[in-house]
């Protein structure tokens, strides 16, 4: 049997808050039942064909970070569309989700998305962070959110879920990531699939049916995986922290500097 093929996108640039641990994640669950795994990764400026891949995955990052990679993502803009409405499961966390949506605003510019998400992305000043818990139909989800972003979803657009504890999308509407047919996008890090099974297997199962025909994944034991997912869910909510006070001090520390 081939080996299932993963594409990661990006790993260097888009890679927080233990982001590879949801690939790791992918190869060992299929690994335990028995599939091979090739991971390739995506990397600026180097050609990549995506009708060869069978399941997506890309991380969260830092504004300036992303800003940089929207010329080259947009690039493979026909490609990922392509294979996104093909039904080839993917799994964009933060900074990627950020990207697949229509727009994202950051300092002061506006960069088109790649559009899978009817969806649009502005960076504020405060970021939302903390331990986050969502209602969503792979069951409640756990994990972990710091975003300065603010995703507003157009009318229609699915989301993943309804936040039960933090922020999600905006902190204001209540609801959490975006699906797209087979594309999922979320703020969840954490990183999000290992305590979060049932959203692993659901993107593995898409790709074992579109690539051998199989229609159902082995159980396995994920009793650690939830006891870790019920401590997560149980720890205090996050909060909405500003960076203001920081460059105040800078400010401070200035005008001290110039009275010296
Ligand atoms: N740079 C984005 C934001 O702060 C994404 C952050 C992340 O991927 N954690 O909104």
């Amino acid at each position: 049997m081939k080996p299932l093929r993963i594409a990661h996108l990006y790993p260097r640039d888009l890679n927080v808050y233990g982001d590879l641990g949801n690939v790791i994640t992918l190869r060992k669950r299929l690994e335990w039942r028995g599939f091979r795994t090739e991971v390739t990764a995506v990397e600026p400026g180097i050609p990549f064909d995506f009708s060869a891949v069978d399941l997506l995955f890309g991380g969260g990052g830092q504004n300036s970070g992303q800003s940089a990679l929207v010329d080259d993502l947009l690039e493979r803009g026909d490609a990922l569309r392509r294979i996104s409405a093909e039904g080839v499961p993917m799994l964009l966390i933060c900074g990627s989700y950020q990207l697949f949506g229509r727009e994202f605003a950051a300092a002061g510019r506006r960069y088109p998305g790649l559009g899978i998400f009817r969806a649009t992305t502005t960076v504020r000043r405060q970021r939302m962070i903390g331990n986050i818990v969502v209602d969503s139909r792979f069951g409640q989800l756990v994990g972990f959110e710091n975003h300065s972003g603010r995703t507003v979803l157009d009318p229609g657009q699915q989301s993943l879920g309804t936040v039960r504890q933090g922020f999600g999308n905006n902190g204001r509407t209540g609801d959490e990531g975006a699906v797209t047919g087979n594309t999922i996008g979320t703020y969840l890090h954490g990183p999000v699939l290992p305590k979060n099974p049932a959203l692993a297997d659901h993107l593995l199962l898409q790709a074992v049916r579109r690539r051998y025909d199989v229609d159902v994944l082995k159980p396995l034991d994920d009793e650690l995986a939830l006891r870790a997912a019920t401590v997560a869910a149980a720890r205090p909510q996050g909060r909405a922290v500003s960076i203001r006070p920081r460059r105040r001090r800078l400010h401070r520390l200035g005008a001290a500097l110039r009275g010296l």
